[in-house]
């Protein structure tokens, strides 16, 4: 307690001395502190550089710099620099106006200035044109771009927006940047050869073939003069039916990038295959015919024409398959042989020639099978007069010439047995066939092989024949074909 209270009695002894420094002190904080207001401290910014700064994109952007003291209107600034942060970036590699903000904090308050640095792009992009050595422009393609790359050093590559303008001796290269800047190149172009390029036929310049089911183009070939094989650029027009007598033309043509051309012309003629003029037999002639077998009572038919040493004529069909062999022994035994249809099918075979020829050949192969020869013989399903076709309007006119002009002979008939629905009476038959053959001098009588009541009346037919002066033969390619007449 006493060692506390001995400094207060010091205080007291000493009394004036602290009233005279505490007026002092005050008087010296009144002066700093009017010092102070009339000094007026703030902090200035100096900018190196201008305040808005212009960069060329893809230049490098270099801050000048800048630094920040105290200033005062009493004591002037002060020297020291004041730390500063910078805010901020600028990507020169995109057009744009940007703001570098640089900031310090001084007495409890923040101060910035700012800066505009501009990105522009001023420079327009750049096009190289590219060269091929030992390039020589062609008839074909005129000249072919060697290549070219524009490259604009603030949007990249620009190859793909090149536009290029063809003139007469030269190319213009055009490209704009997104900035707006514009380049143009030009290439002068090389002369060039314009000599036509050569289109050589293979085969004969006019090509005589006889009609058939196929026509192969020997072909061609295509050079331009510095040895360029042009062959895949040629465009062949014009069609040959190889199957319709007639003349035809194929044309081949070039035709270069410039719309020039240069053409080959091959002439075709198909011209029918020779079928022997018809030979009328002297005597009286009875050409007996059967559609659609070989069938179950085809092999009886055979032996009762056999017994009387008859020849006939099959018009045959695919539809028993198990009595093909029917068809080699008809052959065998020296009956003629003729292509009915494959598939008798109407809708089928006369919905176009192709069809039609389809369905003929496979029969014509099933007879090849079985004989070892195609014949040239056939007859149109309903005959060659059948109004079923006319769903294809004019499909049997087209088809006799076809058939004609190939070599095919086809047989119709005048004698109908009426074996085909108007009776199945054997009798019947018989009486038909008599009545008919009594009308003419030469005879082709129509009977179908698949119906046992028409194979049956075959022998009785025979017998009147040969009693009545007949003679009974096979179609051959020079017999009377009892055309009917087409109406389709
Ligand atoms: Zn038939």
């Amino acid at each position: 307690m006493e060692a506390n209270e001995q400094p207060k009695k010091e205080k007291k002894r000493g009394g004036k001395l602290p009233v005279i420094l505490a007026v002092v002190l005050a008087w010296v904080v009144l002066m700093a502190s009017m010092a102070a207001i009339l000094d007026a401290r703030y902090v200035r910014f100096y900018l190196y550089g201008d305040e808005t700064v212009t960069v060329e994109c893809g230049d490098a952007f270099v801050d000048p710099g800048v630094y920040a003291v105290t200033a005062g209107r009493l004591f002037g600034e002060s020297e020291r620099h004041l730390p500063l942060s910078t805010l901020g970036e600028v990507d020169t590699s995109r057009v744009g106006s940007y703001v570098l903000r640089y900031t310090t904090r001084w007495a409890f308050s923040d101060y910035s200035t700012e800066r505009t640095v501009n990105v522009v792009d001023t420079t327009p992009p750049v096009i190289e044109l590219k060269t091929v050595e030992g390039y020589e422009p062609t008839w074909l393609t005129g000249y072919a771009e060697e290549g070219y790359t524009a490259y604009d050093i603030c949007d990249g590559d620009l190859t793909g927006h090149v536009q290029r303008t063809a003139e007469a001796d030269r190319i213009v290269y055009t490209v704009t940047d997104a900035a707006g800047n514009t380049a143009t190149v030009e290439r002068v172009l090389p002369k060039i050869n314009y000599q036509p390029p050569v289109i050589n036929l293979n085969g004969d310049q006019h090509m005589i073939v006889y009609a058939s089911l196929n026509f192969t183009d020997p072909g061609f070939e295509a050079h331009d003069l510095l040895g360029n094989d042009l062959t895949d650029h040629v465009v062949c027009e014009g069609e040959v039916v190889p199957y319709a007598a007639g003349e035809y033309q194929l044309t081949y043509t070039i035709t270069s990038d410039f719309g020039d051309t240069v053409t080959a012309v091959r002439e075709v003629t198909v011209v029918p295959v020779e079928i022997p003029d018809t030979i009328m037999p002297g005597e009286k002639t009875i050409y007996l015919t059967f559609d659609d077998g070989p069938g179950p009572y085809t092999a009886g038919l055979l032996d009762v024409l056999k017994a009387y040493n008859v020849k006939a004529t099959f018009f045959v069909t695919a539809a028993n398959e198990k009595y093909f062999d029917q068809i080699g022994r008809a052959f065998r035994e020296g009956h003629s042989i003729g292509v009915h249809s494959a598939t008798h099918n109407y809708n089928k075979i006369y919905a176009s020639e192709d069809a039609f020829f389809e369905d003929f050949f496979t029969m014509e192969d099933i007879i090849y099978d079985q004989t070892g020869s195609y014949t040239q013989l056939f007859r149109f399903p309903g005959g060659s007069s059948n109004t079923v076709s006319r769903f294809n309007p004019g499909i049997m006119s087209r088809l006799t010439k076809a058939m004609a002009d190939m070599g095919y002979q086809y047989y119709d008939w005048n004698v109908s047995s009426g074996d085909a629905g108007e009776t199945n009476k054997t009798n019947q038959i018989i009486e038909n066939v008599k009545d008919g053959c009594s009308n003419f001098k030469t005879s082709v009588v129509l009977q179908h092989d698949i119906k046992d009541y028409s194979v049956a009346a075959v022998e009785e037919i025979i017998r009147w024949g040969m009693a009545n002066g007949y003679t009974f033969r096979p179609l051959q390619l020079d017999s009377y074909a009892a055309h009917h007449g087409v109406n389709n």
